[in-house]
């Protein structure tokens, strides 16, 4: 059992008082949290005990985790491919998709108060000086790379019953998306990936029109990117490996994108058969795919990458005939990572916006809810759009 005995006894005092009253079991050692963990130098994915977390600062707050939604990088982590615990620790709590619920806050907390609901975000800024994005506050664009990130890179994750956190790292979710508001998380990658568009559609000295988005991938992250761009009055197809007439389909073609399956179209074939697409959006994690989907690449079209490929076999690519394209029609290709705060904050107002447009599909997204127990075996078998653990109502 991983326990900072340091912070026992404090923590004893805490929850005999009333921040608490919810957890899991006092054993001889004091109160005890569960949190689902991997331990990669000993190859084992398992719940784990830990002790509550207490407020260090008074800026710091206490969240109690409601929910965590899994993804592709959590179960790359659990086969031990990916994931660094803190330093001189041996175990890495999961999960980085959360939504919590403010518990007790620090003195000089000014946004939030006991009761409201949390998106936390992931990743937190380096301590170099010279890193201009983390000193203002943007460690997404962070130039050292010795940020660290809650679940992933040398911080635990939320997939536990209690954590604390700076006041700066929460934003705070209305209560009216106490369901789906896991989704916040993900759905970063997609508003900040629209806000990146948006200064460079600024280069154009006229105000496009009739924009065609093509989104790569019927996972979470290109079905919320699908959603967003519809709620922006835009076209959407979403091209994707499911068939035509499954449940993915149905549900794209029911907040009103259109569906193209891999199945009937090849790859290569997508520029003769559904044309060319001003904006594309990949979130399938997969190269050959996404610099394959280049050839439906309009003119001063703009490709944005957000998926992280895992292996490392070179595949094969035309990439003078790329290379050509881009600087003959003007194209631009970027890559995104989520993170900042804006990008949380934009993904909570989209969040409204969709539950106003679209409810029952946004609903729909979250295909699977399980108990922190059954966390280990749900990371393993992989199902489903969005699955997420449920630790506390
Ligand atoms: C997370 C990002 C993180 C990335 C790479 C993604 O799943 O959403 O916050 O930067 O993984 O670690």
């Amino acid at each position: 059992m991983e326990v900072d005995g340091s912070k026992e006894n404090a923590c004893l005092e805490q929850c005999a008082s009333l921040a608490y009253p919810m957890l899991s079991c006092v054993s001889e050692r004091g109160v005890i949290m569960r949190a689902m963990a991997v331990l990669p130098s000993r190859r084992e994915l398992r719940i784990v005990e830990v002790a509550p977390p207490t407020l260090r600062g008074t800026g710091d707050v206490l969240v109690r985790v409601r929910e965590v939604g899994i993804c592709g990088t959590d179960r790359e982590i659990g086969a031990f491919h990916y994931g660094t615990p803190a330093e001189g620790r041996e175990s890495l709590v999961l999960g980085h998709e959360a939504l919590g619920e403010v518990v007790e806050v620090g003195e000089s907390v000014r946004t939030l108060e006991r009761g409201d609901l949390v998106a936390i975000t992931v990743r937190r800024p380096c301590a170099d000086d010279s890193c201009l994005a983390c000193r203002a506050g943007r460690q997404d664009f962070c130039v050292t790379g010795q940020f660290r990130e809650r679940g992933i890179k040398k911080a635990d994750g939320f997939m536990t019953e209690m954590i604390v956190e700076d006041e700066r790292f929460l934003v705070k979710v209305p209560t009216r998306l106490a369901d789906v508001g896991v989704l916040v998380e993900p759905l970063t990658i997609a508003a900040k990936a629209s806000v990146e568009l948006a200064a460079v559609i600024r280069r154009f000295p006229w105000e496009p029109v009739g924009l065609r988005a093509l989104v790569l991938g019927a996972g979470p992250i290109g079905l919320l990117g699908a959603m967003m761009v519809v709620s922006r009055n835009v076209s959407a197809t979403v091209y994707s490996r499911e068939p035509a007439n499954g449940d993915r389909a149905r549900l794209v073609r029911s907040f009103g994108a259109k569906y193209v399956s891999a199945v009937d179209v090849p790859i290569s074939h997508l520029p003769t058969k559904e044309g060319l697409f001003d904006v594309i959006f990949e979130a399938v994690g997969n190269a050959a795919v996404a610099f394959n989907a280049l050839q439906a690449l309009a003119p001063n079209g703009v490709c944005i990458l957000s998926g992280v490929p895992g292996g490392s076999s070179p595949i094969e690519i035309d990439l003078n005939c790329v290379m050509r394209d881009i600087v003959l029609k003007n194209q631009m290709v970027f890559g995104t990572v989520n993170a900042s705060r804006s990008a949380f904050e934009e993904s909570v107002r989209l969040l409204e916006q969709f539950m106003t447009i679209c409810p029952d599909a946004v609903r729909s997204l979250i295909t699977e809810r399980v108990s922190l127990d059954e966390a280990p075996e749900l990371l393993r078998q992989p199902g489903g759009i969005k699955q997420v653990v449920a630790i506390a109502a």
